[in-house]
């Protein structure tokens, strides 16, 4: 498998999935846009995957297991395994946001307890100052 792919998103579409356009072996990504008023229209959680949702643009909410949260742009949240969800753009606003779901409790290092520094020289032109 290649080190790269790479994929283009319509940000207006109502949903595009990333995990079988790049290949993904850890994750799945989608992009999601609710017009307003609008909500997926049924209750689900999951078994074994965390979500983390990105609110990228507008307002809604979200129901989880009986609570309302009211969500806008900038608001990032996390959703664990076996809770109910429900989310609905607001009546005046689209909502735009971001899932990612992956495996709970799956990841044991992350950032600079995962990544490797390479010489400069390996880089690209810009480093080589
Ligand atoms: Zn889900």
């Amino acid at each position: 498998m290649s080190a790269f792919s790479k994929t283009h998103v319509d940000l207006q579409a109502g949903r595009t999935e990333l995990h079988d356009a790049l290949g993904l072996t850890g994750a799945e990504v989608s992009f999601n846009c609710l017009p307003a008023g609008a909500g997926v229209p049924f209750v689900h959680s999951h078994k074994n995957n965390e979500e983390i949702y990105l609110v990228l643009a507008g307002k809604g909410c979200m129901w989880i297991d009986g609570t309302v949260h009211d969500l806008e742009a900038g608001d990032c949240f996390r959703v664990g395994t076996g809770a109910g969800r429900c989310i609905r753009a607001a009546d005046d606003s689209e909502l735009r946001f971001v899932c990612v779901q992956v495996r709970e409790g799956s990841l044991k290092e992350y950032t600079m307890t995962d990544a490797e520094l390479t010489q400069p020289e390996q880089g690209p032109a810009w480093l080589a100052k």
